[in-house]
């Protein structure tokens, strides 16, 4: 008889353990674990149908080098010699690594030390920065380092919970569980979302606000605050740095009647919002792609973490600003320096900081300044400036913003890889050499959810074909590269124990780094892991990650909202579906799960609908300045007219409409690189 081994789902933020049973060599049952914090045995209709999705239809099981099948001893060399080859011809700013949040912590650690400490660039970003850059560039401004001052019970004991642009009842569905039982127990639920969404609609009030407009929103929130005598004096004086003119800038506007124009809400539900947020201390705002997916997605984290600082509403039970993250591992990512932005540990690249890593890992190359984000990082490869790319685990062609121009650079770089558990994606279809890499299931390893939570994914089925690990390819192309020695691992606890020490590395003995106090111990205790969050709440001390232990408010202003253009009358905007994720190759090898959405739908409101001649079902195209797609049309009238939604999941292998990537604008947040997924101009015509 099978055991059932303890792993996590391969899909969310949420991080739930799950108990997978194998019933033959590809097959296998899923249920919740009860002992895993996350979901206590619950699972959400993904997580339940991943029983279906773990067959070997359309994976990748043979290294490839063109359409040939090759070895991999072959492929490595190849790898290694074409970036060999490439650094020493253009130096190390010509070669870059576009790597994903379902890659395991260990994966990315050995990929960003290749890259950071040993070819000597920070090209190396994730599809991490589509989904919570601007979380990560605000808490740097606030706390002085990327720190998530929240976890998951503080929702049990909260009495207010203000969810920010996120849909959690679909996107996270495990933690709105949680957010309900809540309420039913008391406690309050806004949401802030122009669409009302099924998370707005069992909330106690939803304020469907002009998209773009959350900084007016949470600085009306402040203003009013400070007026009724919430803000906490005493907190502020003793622990947070306030700018000189602070209080003018976010005032300024921020009358009541003022924000509630700005924001197209009636002013009456604006002031039960505000009375709302004054008379519950204990509040947890948690936000997601809404917020981040901005143009201006790092102001708005810090109005939201304004707010939790000047009321004193951090570092106590029931109480913080909470990012939640889309992807299973986005956080493990974030902690060993996969974003281009930061270079391990959530260190910085200051340069006492580039050289205590380069000390640990006796790195002959060290970066030394940030790398090129996402966006800047595909238009670098479209100029001909990147001229080797290794894509690991994701599906830019689709998921990036103007996908098309990315189609265009990947097709004209000189060498792509790509490591992939799926034989043709619209990414590997411009590929030089493909790599088959373990799928969930069949890799080992760690994630860390979106409160922290450090939890082991597990195999219980076996590696199929000649496919291998992430971190075993990554550690076998550096070994090629001639660096032997710093990549002799043998198993991922082997660079377990080496992320845990450098966590600790040349420590004062300060909380600073990403896992303080753990050794990271042996085998066995790399083997009998059980999920677990680092001890006590952050900042619950006052003391925070900045040179004089203060947090900051950051002075952040409402940017004027453009008005609509003529040619594109219409605001674009994107998201999932309940049961699928993100560009479906996984999900979409559940049947069960395809019957929730079967095509990709564009939502009009009634008015632009009747405007555009447009009937209920119909054809429609959405077009913008980027491309067009072809949708099925859904009018309701949860939408707000002069806005249109689209799901981000169909790619061309799939579908002959629903190119959403193709859609979407290059452009990006200044200070954390996000792209602004949120709100493109656009236009509809029935076809
Ligand atoms: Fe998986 Fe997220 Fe659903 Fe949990 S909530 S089962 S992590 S998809």
């Amino acid at each position: 008889m099978s055991t059932s081994v303890r792993t996590t789902c391969a899909y969310c933020g949420v991080g739930c353990g799950i108990l997978a049973t194998p019933t033959g060599e590809r097959s296998a049952t899923i249920a919740g674990d009860p002992d895993h914090p996350a979901n206590a045995g619950k699972l959400c209709s993904k997580g339940t149908h991943l029983g279906e999705t773990i067959g070997l239809e359309g994976r990748l099981l043979h290294p490839m080098i063109g359409k040939r099948r090759a070895t991999w001893d072959k492929s490595l060399d190849l790898v290694a010699k074409r970036f060999r080859d490439t650094i020493a011809q253009h130096g190390p700013g010509s070669v870059a690594f576009y790597v994903s949040g379902q890659l395991l912590t260990e994966d990315y650690y050995v990929a960003n030390k290749l890259m950071k400490g040993f070819i000597g660039s920070a090209n190396i970003d994730t599809n991490s920065r589509l989904c919570m850059a601007s979380a990560v560039a605000g808490h740097m401004r606030a706390f002085g380092e990327d720190v998530v001052p929240a976890s998951y019970a503080d929702l049990d004991t909260t009495d207010l919970i203000v969810l920010v642009g996120s849909n959690t009842a679909w996107c996270h569905p495990i933690v709105y569980q949680r957010i309900r039982a809540r309420c039913e127990a008391g406690a309050k639920l806004v949401v802030i979302d122009p669409r009302r969404t099924e998370t707005a609609d069992e909330a106690d009030l939803h304020l469907a606000i002009r998209p773009g407009t959350d900084v007016a929103l949470m600085n009306g929130l402040l203003a009013w605050c400070r007026a009724a005598g919430v803000v906490d004096d005493a907190y502020v004086a003793a622990h947070v740095a306030t700018p000189e003119d602070f209080w003018d800038r976010v005032g300024e506007g921020s009358d009541l009647w003022s924000v509630a124009r700005i924001c197209d809400v009636p002013p009456q539900d604006l002031r039960r919002f505000f009375e709302l947020f004054a008379a519950n201390p204990r509040t947890v705002t948690m936000f997601s792609q809404g917020v981040n997916q901005s143009l201006s997605g790092t102001d708005q984290v810090n109005a939201i973490t304004n707010l939790h600082l000047a009321t004193g509403r951090i570092g106590k039970p029931g109480a913080a600003p909470f990012s939640i993250t889309g992807q299973p591992n986005a956080m493990g990512g974030r902690e060993v320096g996969g974003l281009a932005s930061s270079l391990a540990a959530h260190m910085d690249f200051a340069p006492e900081n580039v050289a205590r890593v380069g000390r640990f890992w006796a790195a002959p190359n060290m970066a030394t300044k940030p790398g090129l984000k996402a966006v800047d990082l595909f238009r670098a490869v479209g100029e001909g400036r990147i001229k080797a790319l290794w894509v690991m685990a994701t599906n830019p062609a689709v998921s990036m913003p103007d996908a098309g121009r990315v189609r265009e650079a990947l097709a004209a770089c000189p060498f792509v890889v790509v490591s992939d558990v799926i034989a043709q994606t619209d990414t590997s279809l411009h590929a030089h050499v493909r790599l088959p890499a373990t799928a969930w299931g069949e890799k080992d390893g760690t994630v860390t959810n979106s409160d922290r939570t450090i939890s082991r994914q597990r195999a219980f089925l076996p590696a199929p074909g000649d496919a291998k690990p992430d971190w075993w390819i990554v550690t076998q192309v550096a070994r090629r590269m001639g660096w032997r020695t710093a990549f002799a691992y043998d198993r991922p606890a082997d660079i377990w124990r080496e992320h845990c020490r450098l966590s600790t590395y040349e420590n004062d003995g300060e909380r600073l780094f990403a896992l303080p106090g753990r050794s990271g111990g042996g085998n066995a205790e790399y083997d009998a892991m059980v999920p677990f969050r680092w001890g006590g709440t952050p900042f619950a001390d006052g003391r925070f990650s900045t040179p004089d232990r203060r947090a900051r408010l950051v002075p952040v202003v409402q940017k004027p909202i453009a008005a609509p253009l003529a040619d594109w009358p219409l605001t674009l905007n994107t998201g999932r579906y309940r049961d699928q994720w993100h560009t479906m190759t996984r999900s979409g090898l559940s049947p069960k799960l395809a019957r929730h959405r079967e095509q990709p739908m564009v939502e009009i409101h009634p008015d632009d609908a009747r405007g555009a001649g447009i009937t209920e079902n119909g054809l429609v195209r959405v077009a913008t300045p980027q491309g067009d797609s072809l949708y099925r049309a859904s009018i309701v009238a949860t939408q707000r007219a002069g806005e249109v939604f689209v799901p981000i999941h169909w790619t061309d292998q799939q579908a002959s409409g629903g190119r959403t990537g193709r859609l979407a604008r290059a452009l990006a947040d200044p200070f954390s690189g996000q792209p602004g997924f949120k709100s493109t101009p656009a236009r509809i015509e029935a076809v």
